[in-house]
């Protein structure tokens, strides 16, 4: 292996670190600790875990959470009913709707991710869903980032990669994460400022006729696709910078979008699956409801 590993466990413990003692200070300035708020609907194992996790986060950094676990027959009018609750409820900073949602059992209407979605107050929309959140974002004037790609942006300027004037492959465009890593790459600024922004970005998805060209055209290539180890060694250009976010159960092993040992071979830098963007993602969830509560404020 050439490449240099990087290492988004370690920088998501830095910012972990980090949001802690912004918190902490928060809290020292006569304001309640921020809380966040998440609805688990039915009884999915992953997304059990992920919301325990997100738990553990918060506790770690001072931020309160609560949980709403609610069953897979929940009606729609009986999510929606809830979410306004946790709108309306001045204690809660910062909503998250576990996903995916559970299709309904028997007869009954069925839970629709995006009505569930856009009934969330935007200024405590933590992942970045909302309309308004995304809007704000395609306008360079962003208030939430979406945590994934948001974590990526950090996770480049920490290890020095800049972006500026770069062209940047992302392959994959779901909201969640090729879209707005997309267009905030593009932004002609950052949170880390205009080096971790100002790129030329092409997008690819499964109509992309000529994939492997467009792969080798990039100097930082991100792989956000969902299908395991897709993006081989001779897909990247030499010297690349390839961010895999991609996470696939194969059998008992975890693996990313690219074939980490072949892109190894040719890239200059790499991130591991697991321990790559993966655990980014929870701080900048942190990081958000801080934010929100920060916003709630007036802050
Ligand atoms: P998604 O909503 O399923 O989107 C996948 C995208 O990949 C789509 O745009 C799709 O194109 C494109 N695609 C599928 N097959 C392709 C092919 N053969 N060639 C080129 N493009 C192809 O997935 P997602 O939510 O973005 O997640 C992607 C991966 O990242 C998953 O493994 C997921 O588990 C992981 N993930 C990780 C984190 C993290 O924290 N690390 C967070 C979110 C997601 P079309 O639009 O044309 O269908």
């Amino acid at each position: 292996m050439s490449a240099t590993r990087l290492d988004g466990k370690k920088i998501a413990l830095e910012i972990r670190a980090e949001v802690a003692q912004s918190v902490q200070k928060f809290v020292e300035d006569g304001n309640a600790a921020p809380k966040l708020a998440a609805v688990l609907v039915g009884d999915d194992p992953a997304s059990q875990v992920y919301v325990r996790n997100k738990e553990r986060a918060c506790e770690k950094a001072g931020i309160a959470s609560r949980l709403d676990r609610m069953p897979a027959s929940t009606t729609p009018a009986e999510l929606l009913a809830r979410i306004d609750e946790l709108n309306a409820d001045p204690s809660v900073n910062g909503i998250l709707v576990q996903l995916p949602l559970p299709q309904i059992e028997g007869d009954g209407p069925a839970l629709d991710e995006r009505e569930v979605l856009d009934a969330i107050d935007p200024l405590k929309d933590v992942d970045a869903f909302s309309p308004v959140n995304v809007g704000l974002l395609m306008q360079g004037r962003p208030r939430f980032l979406p945590c994934t790609p948001h974590g990526i942006v950090q996770m480049l300027h920490r290890c020095d990669i800049e972006t500026a004037g770069k062209h940047v492959v992302v392959v994959g465009r779901s909201e969640i994460v090729g879209k707005p890593m997309a267009m905030m790459l593009a932004q002609k600024d950052s949170t880390c400022g205009p080096q971790t922004a100002n790129a030329t970005v092409t997008i690819a998805h499964s109509r992309t006729s000529n994939l492997k060209e467009v792969c080798l055209s990039a100097d930082i290539l991100i792989a956000a696709v969902g299908r395991p180890e897709m993006i081989r060694g001779d897909m990247i250009r030499p010297g690349a910078v390839v961010v895999d976010v991609g996470i696939n159960r194969v059998g008992d092993r975890l693996v990313g979008d690219v074939a980490f040992d072949e892109a190894a071979e040719t890239a200059s830098a790499i991130t591991p699956v697991p321990g790559g963007v993966g655990p980014l993602t929870i701080a900048m969830l942190l990081h958000n409801t801080l934010l929100a509560a920060k916003l709630q404020s007036g802050q």
